[in-house]
């Protein structure tokens, strides 16, 4: 069984439909952000706005 809390194994970013897995194996370390409503996942540099640190994130479907 493997438990990872920290990881969202079944995510996938919303911009380019990459799963998080997938993204691990590649081993670009790229950075997740979580939409603060549909905790959908993202790439940051999928989005074609930049984020604002202390702000909610929206994804763009969610914008
Ligand atoms: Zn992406
Ligand atoms: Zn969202």
């Amino acid at each position: 069984m493997d438990k990872n809390d920290n990881d969202s194994p079944n995510a996938f970013c919303k911009a380019c439909h990459m799963t998080w897995e997938e993204d691990q194996e590649l081993d670009l370390e790229r950075v997740w952000v979580q939409c603060d409503k549909c905790d959908g996942w993202v790439h940051s540099e999928c989005l074609s706005y930049s984020l604002e640190e202390d702000e909610p994130f929206f994804c763009p479907d969610c914008l």
